[in-house]
């Protein structure tokens, strides 16, 4: 049989080209598979993008199915345990203004309906609060297990903060001498086509390289999807705004300054900013949309956040454009597009990384045995990324459609209805009179669940409408057992975890139990 796919070629060596060469390597055993090859070919002319420093939960599993240690990888990518995303000033942008979205679920999630019980507490705790007990560990700076708990395994759900230029090394490293992965530095200038379309090569000078299936991982300049076919963007200007970013790596004041275990999302005039901390430093970045601020003002708008440590900064901030989409088509003829290539959003729930997860492991699940196949596995792939792309649009315009700012055009104008997409606007009319739940997300691996949307919901002070509450009195008195466990977790979980910065510090000197 001639058209069997042996051999896939990724091209671009960024966090999307590493990790879906490790993902494709590692279920496929390519180390010891003669029947299929990956090799990934990358520019030593153009720079990996270099931000993209949070992660989600899923990242445990990705890594430790491909093997990966680790204590190496926090020791190596300096990275530090990620538990929530913290939204401050987003509500009214008062002082005491912020909530949670941790990773954990609601206590009793599923089974119990908190939100009534909750809504008629007199002086209720944040939601986030009453329900979860990690934004009580965030707010102690807590790490998500304790320093006997082995690697990948959980006190509390947890993702990763690091370093993105020293994860894209570490995982080339992994998957060139662990995974068997080619690896080519070069930089491609040409496409060779067949009678039916596909890539037949990609050329470099006088060379070619041959595939059977080429993986796009070439960032914003999206070389075989944007350049070769011209494959048409979808653009989300018209319900997402920030088309900016300027970001800066800051020190810390003493090596002793505790860790966030969260990241942090500050809204300002135009946008937001990042704040993620690092075993070594912070990465801080501000978003925001060019219509509504000039270069110059978001600049000072960043430095203005970073106070302090603004003088001790090793660089000025980097500008970073973002045109906000993604592709009509991700999988095209023998061509397959991951990461910024396939489409990039604002960082606002830090979904990029996740999806290329997704894709990889989708890309790795359904790999076609023949060219025959592929156009089958193409259409699934579409489909299913088309509907997480919106699912991603609608729920991170949920953060500002509900917000109450108004001192600026860019709050005022994120509410206005022809922004808000319309299966986001019918939803909020039903969770008027009840809680988002699993209904409303019916995919198997929906990439924002109702418990996410119930977090954010809740903590940009939705109301739901009393009159639809259950009268069902043991509803309520589950609830209040619920959020009755939930505070002695809370007791529980501050006594026996460590700070973040002591278990990094542990790790990094003694590594974790392996598993
Ligand atoms: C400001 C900002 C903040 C972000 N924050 C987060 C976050 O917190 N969490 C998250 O999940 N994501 C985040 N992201 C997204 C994340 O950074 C990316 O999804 C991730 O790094 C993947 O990038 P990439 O590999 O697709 O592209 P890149 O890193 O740009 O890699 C492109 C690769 O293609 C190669 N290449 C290009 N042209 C050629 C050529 N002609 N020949 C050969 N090779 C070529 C380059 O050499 C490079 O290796 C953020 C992005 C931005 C812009």
């Amino acid at each position: 049989m001639t058209d069997r796919i042996r051999n896939i070629v990724i091209l671009g060596g960024g966090s999307a080209g590493w990790l879906t060469a490790g993902v494709l390597a590692s279920e496929h055993c390519v180390k010891s598979n003669p029947e299929i090859t990956v090799t990934l070919v990358e520019s030593p002319d153009v720079k990996t993008i270099g931000v993209g420093e949070g992660t989600w939960p899923s990242m445990r599993e990705t890594l430790r199915r491909m093997g990966v240690s680790e204590s190496d990888l926090v020791r190596e990518c300096d990275a530090s345990f990620k538990q929530a995303s913290k939204f401050v000033g987003w509500v009214n942008g008062q002082p005491d203004d912020h909530y949670y979205h941790p990773f954990s679920a609601p206590q009793d999630y599923g089974d119990v309906n908190l939100v009534p019980a909750w809504a008629e507490i007199d002086g209720a705790p944040g939601f986030a609060d009453a329900v979860s007990f990690q934004p009580h560990l965030c707010e102690k700076g807590r790490a998500p297990k304790q320093i006997v708990t082995p690697e990948f395994a959980a006190v509390a759900n947890y993702a990763y903060h690091l370093d993105a230029g020293k994860f894209g090394r570490f995982m080339q490293k992994f998957c060139v001498e662990q995974l068997g992965v080619r690896h080519l530095l070069t930089h491609i200038d040409g496409v060779d086509t067949a009678d039916n379309g596909d890539i037949s090569a990609l050329r470099t000078g006088d060379d070619r390289i041959e595939g059977d299936l080429f993986i796009d991982c070439t960032g914003f300049s999206s070389i075989l999807m944007t350049r070769h076919y011209q494959i048409p963007r979808v653009s989300t200007t018209d319900v997402l705004f920030c088309d900016t970013a300027l970001a800066v790596q800051v020190p810390y004041p003493s090596p002793d300054t505790p860790i966030t275990s969260h990241t942090v999302a500050t809204a300002r005039e135009a946008g937001w900013i990042w704040d993620i901390g690092l075993p070594t430093r912070r990465g801080v970045g501000y978003v925001y949309s060019s219509a509504h601020t000039s270069d110059e003002q978001a600049e000072r708008t960043l430095l203005d956040y970073v106070g302090e440590q603004a003088v001790s900064l090793p660089a000025s901030p980097r500008k970073i454009p973002i045109t906000p989409g993604h592709l009509e088509t991700f999988w095209h003829k023998n061509c397959v597009a991951v990461g910024i290539s396939a489409g990039f959003i604002e960082p606002l729930e830090a979904s990029a990384l996740a999806l290329i997860e997704m894709s990889a492991q989708m890309i790795a699940d359904d790999l076609p045995a023949t060219r025959e196949l592929m156009d089958v596995a193409a259409d699934r792939f579409n489909k299913r990324f088309l509907y997480r792309w919106d699912r991603i649009v609608d729920f991170l315009k949920l953060h500002y459609v509900l917000s109450r700012r108004e001192d600026s055009d860019f709050w005022l104008d994120n509410r206005r209805p022809d922004t808000v997409p319309d299966r986001l606007m019918e939803l909020l009319e039903l969770w008027r009179y009840r809680p988002p739940g699993r209904r409303d997300f019916p995919q198997i691996e929906e990439i924002f669940p109702a418990a996410s949307y119930q977090y954010v919901l809740y903590g940009m002070g939705f109301k739901p409408d009393p009159s639809a509450h259950s009268r069902r009195l043991d509803d309520r008195q589950a609830a209040h057992a619920a959020f009755r466990a939930n505070q002695q977790l809370t007791a529980k979980y501050l006594s026996g975890l460590p700070s973040n910065r002591e278990l990094i510090r542990h790790v990094v000197t003694h590594g974790m139990k392996r598993v």
